[in-house]
């Protein structure tokens, strides 16, 4: 069986042989663009390339880019242990093109390294094509759909086209886009987990666990006008990317990521400490509970490591929201000493090889997780009491002022109630919990000179002490914690 290091590493030799640069995965938290708070797909170091503002150094690259989409257009922050693909924090390998090849080659190459390479079974995988839109007179890719079968053997019948969703691929609302490629597998009816919806049918793109998409191929051929138009751009691009993990559930035969070695020493960990058999299930809560701290675990290690710290505002309160579910989940576990920093060396013997990064801050990711942990800790519980009360006034909703006041006075995200509340079939009231939250800045704006500290550390330079006691002593401790 190949493990998913020989895996990441057959994907970069696989394409360094056919010429391509091996460029490292930047960080998780971008460095010059405000537009982003996480970088979310390989092509975002490439950005400006592909916008002509910065020149090239190589004609063709490929790398593993650690990417989290919990914010913006990207956000899967709900899919996460309910499902079994999607990550807060995932790895995207990815081949790009600036000037040498384009579309033939890259079907070609995706296909010879799946079902040569790595030896997938070809009957099983779909290739998708885009459709074309009427509404802004964007063409069907008649060329890649005829590509297909010609480079690869695929039969036409297993190559499908759909709309702009799926197989069109912009930067924004102008600017560099084209359309899109991409495999799908067929991992076998019994994977569907859609089959009590009535009037499902499996298929690609259609939601079940059954087709899972693996890798997508993206053709920058054209320049979005201001206007709407697409013009055909001089210079092509090819930008790809495929989920490390997934490929390597298909490649392990396994029918979870969560049941990968990327995964497996984690999920085993948690598992020991709560005490707690993990069984595999998609619906048992304690599973999810597992498969959400797996997750988000991964998430927080990498953001702290790459310069993002747990704050009230912005990228740091992404963090903060994503710890404080994390431990909600502890709690599902019967975890109630903070427990989430002692998975870290763990994830360090997983991933520091191929990112050595994060054990060159093991001590400062532990003591930030372990400081927030306990913070939270000291409201979660009666939260959680509060929450379980307001769930029981309404049967439909929890209202805004226990949404509120379990947002302001235990450090609930509203995000952490929502999901309380679906668990129990419930909404929430957002629009009255909206008009405390003006309120409540009203007030804030009025006295804005006291609250300067909170949040202040993100942004800051970061303490280069590895030196968890003398960081927590030294380095504001209150204000990580957020109640300086
Ligand atoms: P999906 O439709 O499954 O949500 P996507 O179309 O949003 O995927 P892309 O933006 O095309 O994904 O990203 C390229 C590849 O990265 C995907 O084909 C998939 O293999 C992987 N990928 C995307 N999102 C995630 C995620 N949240 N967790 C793990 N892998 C992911
Ligand atoms: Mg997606
Ligand atoms: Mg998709
Ligand atoms: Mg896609």
């Amino acid at each position: 069986m190949l493990s998913s290091k020989e895996i990441r590493k057959r994907f970069i030799k696989f394409f360094e042989d056919k010429g391509h640069k091996f460029v490292p995965s930047s960080p998780v938290v971008p460095a010059d663009d405000p537009s982003l708070l996480f970088t979310n797909a390989g092509m975002n170091q490439f950005k400006d390339i592909f916008l002509g503002v910065k020149k090239k150094d190589c004609h063709s690259a490929v790398n593993s880019q650690k990417c989290i989409r919990v914010s913006g257009k990207h956000n899967d922050l709900e899919e996460v242990g309910v499902d079994t693909y999607h990550h807060t924090f995932f790895e995207m390998l990815g081949n790009w093109s600036f000037d040498s090849y384009f579309k033939e080659e890259s079907i070609k190459w995706a296909w010879e390294l799946l079902t040569e390479v790595y030896g997938i079974d070809e009957s099983k995988l779909y290739a998708t094509v885009f459709s074309g839109d009427e509404s802004d007179g964007s063409e069907y890719d008649k060329e890649a759909a005829e590509l297909w079968p010609k480079v690869t053997g695929i039969p036409a019948e297993r190559v499908l086209s759909f709309g702009k969703k799926d197989n069109f691929w912009e930067m924004g609302e102008t600017g560099p886009c084209g359309p899109s490629s991409e495999i799908h597998i067929d991992l076998g009816d019994e994977m569907c987990d859609m089959k009590h919806v009535p009037g499902h049918e499996c298929g690609v793109n259609a939601g079940c666990a059954r087709f899972i998409e693996l890798w997508n191929l993206v053709f920058i051929q054209f320049n979005r006008q201001s206007d709407g138009t697409l013009t055909p751009l001089k210079a092509k691009y090819i930008d790809t990317g495929l989920g490390l993990e997934r490929l390597t559930a298909v490649l392990q035969r396994k029918p979870s990521n969560y049941d990968t070695d990327l995964f497996t020493p984690l999920i085993k960990e948690i598992s020991g400490m709560a005490n707690t058999e993990y069984t595999h299930s998609l619906t048992e809560k304690t599973d999810i509970a597992m498969r959400v701290v797996a997750d988000h675990v991964r998430a927080l290690s990498f953001a702290i490591t790459d310069g993002a710290v747990p704050s009230n505002d912005g990228r740091g309160y992404v963090l903060r929201r994503i710890l404080r579910r994390a431990s909600r989940f502890g709690r599902v576990l019967e975890l109630k000493e903070p427990f989430i920093y002692k998975l870290v060396p763990t994830l360090i013997e997983l991933m520091g090889e191929a990112f050595p990064e994060i054990k060159q801050r093991q001590d400062f990711v532990e003591t930030v997780i372990e400081s927030e942990e306990e913070s939270f800790n000291r409201t979660l519980d009666r939260g959680l009491e509060i929450f379980e009360a307001a769930a029981g006034k309404s049967e439909k909703y929890i209202s805004g002022e226990d949404t509120f006041k379990l947002y302001d006075t235990y450090g609930f995200p509203l995000d952490l109630t929502e999901l309380l509340a679906r668990e129990k079939n419930l909404g929430i009231d957002r629009e009255g919990f909206d008009k405390l939250m003006e309120e409540q800045r009203q007030r804030a704006r009025a006295a804005k000179k006291e609250s300067g500290l909170i949040g202040k550390l993100e942004g800051e330079e970061l303490p280069k002490t590895d030196d968890r006691e003398k960081y927590l002593t030294e380095n504001c401790k209150a204000k990580i914690l957020g109640f300086a």
